[in-house]
């Protein structure tokens, strides 16, 4: 690494919702640029206005920022390279246009789309494809092969045009990708990309090598599907003179489908209920909603943990890691070259973990809101006493609800396949006997309930087998739960006598 500050960028284009792959983007940029003391930008690059989406932008800095991706520089951040959105640096890419031009690495061309479509219709009736090249261009409308007065006298009359790359012939260009290792493109295989059009606005390719160098960018982390430009990039940066500071890059690999076989598409989050965003999206066109990691349950830890192991691992079977200590192991060296399969189910993984990990009075305090909005009024300290019981059961703080509800509201029907294997003709007569038994304690408590109860089965001489589902099935109204005597405790004597006797009342056996 050279002894420039590192600088890197994540340059999204907002023309929708940020897929999660873009977020790993961001977070293996902010990831490198934090392990060697540099800068993270956030650059808005909107240089193609018939793709805006609006909101796009908004969801893209509120995607970064739950994530705890929070940029040093960029739209929204300050800085003082900017700005940062591309649309408001359209004044500074002409004059690079027009330097490819004189140096003769651009050309103007005059084909109007007309012509070109009729040109690729003939080529596909032909089974070929139309591409403006190093093979086409000499026969085509451009500066190349009209005669100077005609160009000076079009580019005066107001004609419109574009500015194209003059691709060079049949050249390699060999680059040593710090993921891939060394990649080489020949380019008689590419095409001269558009670099300028007359309305002032430039293309991708030019703004973003503009960008990259006046930004001061050490390093280009982005996701395969730019390698194909990288090749037209490092030429551009030859052409504008930039070579010496041109930056380093990496291409990460995809992320692939659950099964394995081609790129994780929202259709895939849609079709097997996972979603593919960081946040809640609203399309403001269609006006239907894509899910989002938040609002879906899942903390930012979690998501940035499953993330950071998408095509990514720290070289041995560490599979938890805080954002610091992704900071400390990160190394581009060790981001794969091939696709990253992603797991639904690894990601609820995940979620557990950070849920298990969070306080009781944390999780208390995410589940109030829950419990306020079902109605059921509840004393935070008890509540932290539930979470406490319950919280190994659970992937997300919604699930909460799901495992503990019955510590609020009496269950209202019971598990019948539990009331026909445990509920004897003797069962009604033994809670009854039960219910008064435990009217008669005095001191609440789980573990004093249990000895008590205990000597009182004794002296009976019942089996706990025998009644111990009875009575998790009148408390909870399923088979299932945390430590009975927990669960009475928690319920309250009156409310726990109650919910026996209704039972009894309402469990009646053939
Ligand atoms: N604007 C491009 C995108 O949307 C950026 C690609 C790059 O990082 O060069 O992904």
């Amino acid at each position: 690494m050279s002894d420039r500050k590192v600088r890197v960028r994540f340059a999204p284009s907002p023309t929708g919702p940020l897929h999660m792959g873009g977020v790993r983007t961001a977070l293996f940029n902010y990831l490198f640029a934090r392990k060697h003391g540099g800068d993270f930008l956030l650059r808005i690059e909107d240089t193609d206005q018939n793709r805006y989406v609006p909101g796009a932008e908004d969801y893209i800095i509120e995607s970064l920022k739950w994530c705890g991706l929070v940029p040093d520089e960029g739209v929204g951040f300050g800085g003082d390279l900017g700005p940062y959105r591309q649309s408001e640096r359209k004044a500074i890419y002409k004059q690079y246009a027009d330097q490819l031009i004189a140096s003769g690495d651009a050309y103007y061309a005059f084909d109007t789309p007309e012509e070109l479509d009729q040109l690729r219709k003939t080529a596909e009736e032909n089974q070929r494809v139309f591409s403006y090249d190093q093979h086409t261009r000499n026969g085509l409308k451009n500066s190349l092969t009209l005669s100077p007065e005609e160009v000076k006298q079009r580019l005066e009359s107001g004609d419109p045009y574009v500015i194209r790359f003059r691709m060079p012939e049949n050249t390699n260009v060999t680059e040593e990708d710090l993921i891939r290792g060394s990649v080489t493109f020949n380019t008689a295989q590419l095409d001269d990309k558009v670099l300028f059009k007359s309305d002032g606005m430039p293309t991708y390719h030019l703004a973003n090598v503009v960008d990259d160098h006046l930004m001061l960018i050490t390093h280009v982390i982005r996701g395969e599907e730019w390698l194909s430009s990288m090749p037209l990039h490092i030429l551009l940066y030859r052409a504008l003179g930039w070579e010496d500071t041109r930056p380093r890059f990496a291409h990460l690999p995809l992320i692939l489908k659950p099964t394995g076989k081609g790129k994780l598409s929202k259709r895939d989050g849609d079709k097997m209920g996972f979603p593919v965003f960081p946040l809640l999206w609203k399309d403001p066109e269609s006006g239907e909603y894509s899910r989002g990691y938040r609002e879906d349950g899942y903390f930012p830890e979690a998501f940035v943990n499953l993330l950071a192991l998408l095509g990514w691992n720290a070289g041995n079977d560490q599979e938890f890691f805080t954002m610091q200590e992704l900071i400390d192991s990160f190394d581009l060296s060790r981001v794969v070259k091939s696709g990253a399969r992603f797991d639904p189910e690894k990601a609820k993984w995940f979620n557990r973990h950070y849920l298990q990990q969070k306080s009781d009075a944390e999780l208390a305090s995410l589940f109030m809101p829950i419990l306020n909005e079902k109605g059921v009024g509840a004393d935070v300290t008890k509540v932290e006493a539930i979470v406490a019981l319950i919280k190994d059961r659970c992937e997300f703080v919604s699930e909460l609800w799901d495992q503990g509800n019955f510590f609020f509201v009496a269950p209202k029907s019971y598990d019948e396949k539990t009331i026909q294997k445990k509920w004897k003709p003797d069962t009604n007569e033994k809670l009854q006997e039960i219910a008064a038994f435990l009217g008669t304690l005095t001191d609440w408590k789980a573990e004093v309930i249990k000895e008590k109860f205990s000597a009182f089965m004794e002296a009976k001489e019942w089996s706990f087998g025998v009644v111990m589902v009875p009575i998790r099935l009148a408390l909870v109204g399923a088979s299932s739960g945390p430590d009975l005597f927990a669960i009475l405790e928690l319920v309250g004597q009156a409310e726990s006598i109650n919910r026996i006797k209704t039972a009894v009342a309402k469990i009646k056996t053939a």
